[in-house]
């Protein structure tokens, strides 16, 4: 099979984490042409995507040795995990290379200096130079392991449009790149290690992809490469029925739909986005959650195929407010409701949940806490005149609320999903302020007082027996 595997900043963060990542790879490159793809270095004490922002952030404030006085510390971080798992001849070879990316970038920090302007564009370059200094690094660790290893910038394999910080591939050149470029190594048993987060511009000008990008790294290489099954390695052993901060007995769930997946991640569980792995997705390619430091576990599998239940996780998003617009006059007022989330809109507030009842009497709303007061202040502005006329007599919000969502595909046409829902909350005293479920029923959401949303969770979580 041919595999396509991301490691995570944490998951390749130590040299403890690094020897977890050589034994998972050496492991299934017995059997599969496998692809890595790293981020950057996440160490306890030295997180190098953000080091690197920070100081070149510093260098566009005037200190042109910003990067020149983290980089001993980024080349210690990476000399001594290369000291535990890399043979003396490998280290020799490695070090001038990682001291010449850092070097380049300390340059770059100084012309910024002058300039006193860091531009997405020269952003780019230093924020990505973790990743390459880290592909080098562990390519050298798989070698020393005695696994046939290639470090790779994906500066050469993944074509961007040119919106620096934020890039988007062109998937039809980064096809014929991928292929040109991997397809040889992966015929020959080499595992092409390849940097996450970065890409280039046709003319070769370096982008990311925006910050957490790996995994977008990874989904791109896994659809260009036709990847039989896509693993991203993280540090959890899978998708969960629950936080397990909130539910003790929160499982993992062995199996999903990415119609799932994507209603999870929106209701704030910390599975993949779905904008990531589209390209997957299109292509029905099966994606794997894994545990980096347990292995044995199964993990997760993500796939086009439905999964047998109705309710399979409770998720729960919080510093959230419900904004309620009511009054007699709304019945039949044609337009309203346009203008209620034109003028949420105009305040900058995202909608996560909306919900208006047949009586047309009151239409209800939740956006992120931060962005209420700004909402409410839009909305009184837009209906004023109703207000003067009696036609809208409130604009409130409930500055603290939980959302709480129940998911699961199978619960589209099963009756009484709602009514165990409304059941079990209702038995445990917990009172429903507002309520949604969308037409293709993935999802029941409901709102409740911020005090009560972990019980909300808990209470749910129970009566599925999930
Ligand atoms: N290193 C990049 C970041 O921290 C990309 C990634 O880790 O996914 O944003
Ligand atoms: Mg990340």
């Amino acid at each position: 099979m041919r595999l396509v595997m991301k490691f995570g900043g944490t998951s390749v963060g130590s040299a403890a984490a690094i020897r977890q990542v050589a034994s998972i790879v050496g492991d299934s490159a017995r059997e599969n042409q496998v692809v890595l793809v790293v981020s950057a270095m996440n160490a306890p004490d030295l997180r190098t995507t953000d080091t690197l922002i920070k100081a070149a952030q510093a260098a566009a404030a005037g200190d042109g040795d910003a990067i020149a006085q983290v980089a001993p510390r980024l080349l210690d971080l990476h000399m001594g995990v290369a000291a535990e798992l890399t043979t003396p001849a490998e280290r020799e070879s490695l070090e001038p290379q990682l001291r010449e990316m850092l070097d380049y970038i300390s340059n770059l920090a100084r012309s910024i200096a002058v300039l006193g302007e860091l531009t997405p564009r020269a952003l780019d370059l230093i924020s990505g130079q973790g990743e390459r200094c880290n592909a080098r690094l562990i390519a050298a660790a798989l070698r020393s392991a005695g696994i046939a290893a290639e470090a790779i910038d994906a500066t050469d394999l993944i074509v961007t449009d040119e919106k620096y910080g934020d890039a988007s591939p062109l998937l039809d050149e980064t096809r014929a790149r991928c292929q040109s470029r991997l397809l040889p190594l992966l015929e020959q048993g080499v595992v092409p290690v390849v940097t996450g987060f970065i890409g280039a511009t046709k003319a070769g000008v370096t982008t990311t992809l925006g910050r957490g990008g790996s995994d977008y790294s990874c989904a791109i290489l896994g659809a260009v490469l036709d990847a039989d099954e896509v693993f991203f390695w993280k540090e959890v052993d899978g998708v969960m029925t629950a936080n397990p901060k909130i539910v003790a007995e929160a499982r993992t769930l062995p199996a999903l739909s990415y119609t799932e997946m994507a209603e999870l991640s929106y209701y704030g569980a910390n599975v993949l986005h779905p904008r990531t792995v589209f390209p997957l997705v299109k292509r029905s390619i099966p994606i794997r959650i894994k545990n980096t430091f347990n292995p044995a576990h199964p993990g997760s599998r993500i796939a086009a195929d439905a999964v047998p239940g109705t309710a399979k996780a409770v998720t729960a998003i919080s510093n959230v407010s419900l904004i309620t617009v009511g009054g007699p006059g709304m019945l039949g007022l044609t337009g309203v409701a346009a203008r209620i989330f034109t003028a949420v809109a105009r305040a900058g507030a995202n909608s996560l949940l909306i919900s208006q009842a047949s009586s047309e009497q009151s239409v209800c709303l939740v956006v992120p806490r931060q962005d209420a007061a700004a909402a409410v202040a839009e909305l009184r502005r837009e209906l004023a005149p109703e207000v003067t006329d009696h036609d809208v007599e409130h604009v409130d919000v409930q500055e603290s609320v939980v959302v709480v969502a129940v998911v699961g595909s199978g619960m589209r046409g099963t009756p009484g999903i709602a009514g165990r829902v409304f059941g079990a909350l209702g038995a445990a005293g917990i009172n429903v302020v507002a309520i949604a479920q969308g037409s293709t029923e993935n999802n029941i959401s409901l709102v409740v007082a911020a005090e009560e949303g972990d019980a909300a969770v808990q209470v749910v979580h129970r009566a599925f027996a999930l």
